[in-house]
């Protein structure tokens, strides 16, 4: 080795030790007689001190050094007048006897600090230099961990890592797939997976009975904020279970996770229905670090001649606790807010439970003292509490009132950071209808087993039936999903039906799958999780790509390696392509 300590290990017991340390000039201050570098490597931060009375040449050298050179320096461990407790290693520096400059750097185009002055972009055509950065690579060590006690927990519970093809057929699981052109064969192509679906399966009815893989998958999606064509799944299954032995099985690594990795014990899991989410939260992925549930006013707000009421299929509200004092600006200010296209509401009423009992709305010319008494009672509504309702298109108004009830749990600070709600959500729909395409799709993907006492539906009223599917949701974000899924020929056969493929089209796109079902597939299901998002969420930070060694910006392009980027025309004519 080169050095004898890294940068992170030396303390005050060190005292009078000769030692060699290797790394990057931080940064250095000149105070009059002495000069002091801090060195950093992965580890830490030590400081080495230089001084001109005693060497005049060295401390010379040691001021010519700029920021980011690899320097070896030797010298000895001694107790440091102005200690620094905010480092480990600030009991101590490095009274050093002789420096060696192992390379110069250019100076960097951003500052290798904690709050950088690089901008996004910068940072990512540099990505190398950021990772030189303590936060990026604390991420990049909590990503480690997260992947080690993943695999650490499925090995013990018998899972075994198998790692299937990346080179694989086009599946339709809903996005867009990426192709590899063959050279080989011309005019045909490979596709990249969106998920190791079909493969995880067959291993299945291959027997291995629980499969898991940390795994890259591709997606090739239109562009929204934070989303990644490559992403990594922890993709499992498992063969002689029903839903709850799989959602128990799962619990049990995200308990193992939160443990382990986020120091949280007792993390406890809610299980709700696709139906109630959608109820009470106006969302699919509800955060439930709070309640304000969403509560339905039909009964009560029609037939008053409010048209806007009495035309609309659903009028459903909130309760934001102590908000009654909101002034006119704050309730025009929200007004503004749900009518913004991403929540898309019309408009707002509101009801001010006053503090002495009275009530003040936008609707008073409707409704009387007495009536908006009765709203308030079923929200179990207080003085001083603010009513927020909608109106609308069912779905729609829903959807609508779970944002606003985002938005105001986090201006009422009820979206705390360090709780953690997690729950399962279930009995998704099974189908979707497209309007566009005129036909079903299937919401997860079209081996996920409907409810047994749903089937009969799947001829006659398609849109009715539920799946036997699930997500993990964490404080709001989709973690995870999956199902238990078909496993007998003819269920699936019917599936494929009621997606509108005909026998020919199902059998082209998954006859290996139809064919490997004749060979006494086991009942099975399983799951997969988003580890860029779960890691994201232990970090506390909204951006997967912060958790991610080379991410590809929102755009989908790498800037730091420029792709993707055109090819040779050569390199074309080889895999049989023309040149646009
Ligand atoms: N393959 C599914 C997905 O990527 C997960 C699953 O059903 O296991 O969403």
């Amino acid at each position: 080795m080169l050095r004898t300590h890294n940068c992170g290990e030396l303390r005050i017991d060190d005292t009078g030790k000769q030692v060699t340390l290797c790394g990057w000039m931080h940064r250095s201050r000149d105070l009059g007689g002495m000069t002091f570098i801090d060195l950093r490597d992965r580890y830490g931060i030590t400081q080495l001190a230089f001084n001109m009375e005693t060497d005049a040449q060295l401390c010379q050298q040691a001021r010519s050094t700029g920021r980011e050179y690899v320097l070896k320096v030797m010298g000895q461990v001694t107790e440091r007048s102005n200690k620094n407790p905010k480092m480990p290693t600030g009991d101590v520096e490095i009274i050093v006897s002789e420096l060696q400059v192992l390379n110069e750097s250019q100076t960097p185009p951003f500052t290798i600090e904690e709050e950088t002055d690089g901008g996004d972009e910068l940072r990512m055509k540099y990505r190398y230099l950021d990772i030189r950065r303590e936060v990026v690579r604390r991420n990049l060590e909590l990503r480690h961990k997260m992947a080690l006690e993943t695999r650490k927990y499925l090995h013990g519970q018998d899972f075994i890592e198998v790692e299937t093809p990346v080179l694989i057929k086009s599946t339709p699981e809903g996005a867009r797939d990426f192709v590899v052109p063959s050279r080989m064969h011309a005019g045909q192509f490979y596709a990249l997976p969106q998920s190791p679906q079909t493969f995880k399966q067959l291993l299945m009815v291959g027997g291995l009975d629980r499969y898991f893989q940390i795994v890259k998958c591709f997606r090739d999606e239109d562009l929204r904020a934070d989303r990644q064509p490559e992403f990594t799944q922890i993709d499992c299954e498992m063969s002689f279970v029903t839903r709850d032995d799989v959602l128990d099985t799962f619990e049990g690594l995200a308990r193992h996770l939160f443990k382990v990795v986020k120091g949280v014990e007792n993390i406890r899991f809610d299980r709700i229905s696709y139906q109630e989410a959608m109820k009470y939260y106006g969302s699919d992925k509800p955060d439930t670090r709070f309640g304000m549930r969403i509560v339905d006013l039909n009964g009560l707000a029609k037939d008053h001649g409010f048209q806007v009421f009495d035309q609309a299929e659903l009028v459903a509200g909130i309760c934001a606790e102590g908000c009654a004092g909101y002034s006119r600006k704050q309730l025009d200010a929200l007004i503004e807010w749900v009518r913004r296209p991403q929540v898309g509401a019309k408009g707002l009423v509101y009801v001010k439970y006053n503090e002495d009992g009275s009530f003040k709305s936008s609707v008073d010319k409707f409704f009387g003292q007495e009536r908006l008494k009765s709203w308030a009672d079923a929200f179990d509504a207080v003085p001083g509490d603010l009513l927020l309702i909608m109106a609308g298109e069912a779905d729609a108004t829903r959807k609508a009132m779970g944002e606003l009830r985002l938005e105001m749990g986090k201006r009422l600070e009820l979206r705390d950071p360090n709780t953690y709600a997690c729950l399962w959500v279930t009995d998704f729909p099974l189908l979707e209808w497209d309007g566009e395409a005129q036909r079903y799709h299937a919401m997860h993907h079209p081996f996920t087993s409907p409810l047994k006492e749903d089937i009969p539906l799947l001829g006659k009223d398609p849109g009715r039936v539920r799946a036997n599917a699930y997500d993990m949701v964490i404080n709001g974000v989709e973690i995870g999903g999956g199902s238990i899924r078909i496993f007998d020929r003819p269920l699936q056969e019917m599936m494929f039906e009621a997606l509108g493929f005909t026998p020919e089209e199902a059998k082209k796109q998954f006859g290996f799958l139809m064919s490997a079902f004749q060979y006494g597939a086991p009942p099975h299901g399983g799951v997969a999780f988003g580890f860029d998002r779960w890691c994201a969420l232990f970090g506390g930070s909204e951006t997967i790509r912060d958790y991610i060694a080379f991410p590809k910006n929102n755009a989908g392009r790498d800037v730091m390696i420029d792709s993707p980027s055109p090819i040779d025309p050569g390199q074309l004519r080889e895999l049989h392509l023309k040149t646009i």
